[in-house]
């Protein structure tokens, strides 16, 4: 019996695959959590993220129950850097001798995890990503990338919650892969770059006919729901922003205190303070000359 939960087909070549990890956060206490990756089956295979180390025991398992092969792996299209996105790359690409394909502004913390550790730390980064990863690949903005004869897919760098983040778009499913880009309501924003986030959304959101939404963090969404996601993400990041700028008063706030005010305004748990949430309320604060993040100027 297979223990971790099993994959989906989503469209005629696009699988998802729920990969579960887990971050201690205390000597004896751990929050178990969950990635999405995805695969695009075709005559080779390509994997949009990989999940964090060890992932790659769930993703070969369930290539198998395809009745296909690890090795059939062309290449690894990385979202981003971050370890639940990355971590199993370098073991994947070892085993399989696949391409690695990520934007240039990711370089920096792929090739050298630990100092993606120093600068933007997790709790456990070290169990989740510890292998650097040296991309064949350097994405500089957007545009076609050929994974295999007839295989191709169009990326569109949407940065925001990293620098380097990249949505691709498998045109012959109308399946877009947004990894982080697209902000959950309800859930705590993650992102570097306020300004960034937006205008990545205003980008995602002029593709036409989008028949599947897949996100590392929520689940899928379908037609017009795809349109909805990223119109109620867009809501989300101006409600974060005017909470921000209700917040933070005439001088420089402290960011502990922003980011505990913020919480409250937005009705999110006080117990989800975490540094990440100060980077992205801080990100708001430096842009909070402008009061309509989503107004052309
Ligand atoms: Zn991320």
């Amino acid at each position: 019996m297979t223990l971790w939960p099993p994959g989906r087909q989503i469209s005629e070549h696009v699988h998802q695959l729920t990969i579960p990890f887990s971050i201690p956060v205390a000597p004896n206490r751990s929050l178990i959590r969950s990635v999405l990756i995805h695969l695009i089956v075709d005559r080779r295979i390509c994997l949009i993220d990989t999940g964090v180390s060890g992932s790659e025991t769930p993703i070969f398992h369930y290539i198998r129950t395809l009745r296909r092969k690890p090795s059939e792996i062309a290449m690894i299209v990385l979202t981003h850097s971050h370890p639940d996105h990355a971590g199993a790359t370098s073991t994947i690409r070892k085993a399989t001798g696949c391409r690695v394909a990520a934007h240039r502004a990711e370089l920096p913390w792929l090739e050298d995890p630990s100092r993606q550790n120093q600068e933007r730390p997790i709790p456990g980064f070290n169990d989740l990503f510890s292998e650097p990863v040296h991309p064949d690949i350097e994405i500089t903005g957007g545009g076609p990338l050929e994974i295999d004869d007839d295989l191709r897919i169009d990326l569109f760098h949407t940065p925001g919650h990293s620098r380097g983040s990249i949505s691709a778009w498998f045109e012959r499913d109308r399946v877009l892969l947004t990894g982080d880009a697209v902000p959950v309501p309800g859930a705590p924003p993650i992102y570097d770059d306020a300004v960034s986030t937006a205008q990545s959304l205003l980008m995602l959101r002029k593709i036409p006919r989008i028949r599947f939404m897949l996100a590392a963090w929520d689940p899928p969404k379908k037609d017009g729901e795809c349109y909805k996601a990223m119109d109620d993400a867009m809501f989300y990041v101006q409600r974060v922003h005017e909470a921000v700028l209700r917040a933070g008063g005439p001088t420089d706030p402290d960011p502990r205190y922003l980011c505990r005010q913020v919480m409250e305004i937005l009705g999110l748990p006080p117990g989800d303070i975490n540094p990440l949430l100060m980077r992205t309320f801080s990100s708001h604060w430096n842009t909070r000359d402008r009061k309509d993040l989503f107004s052309s100027r």
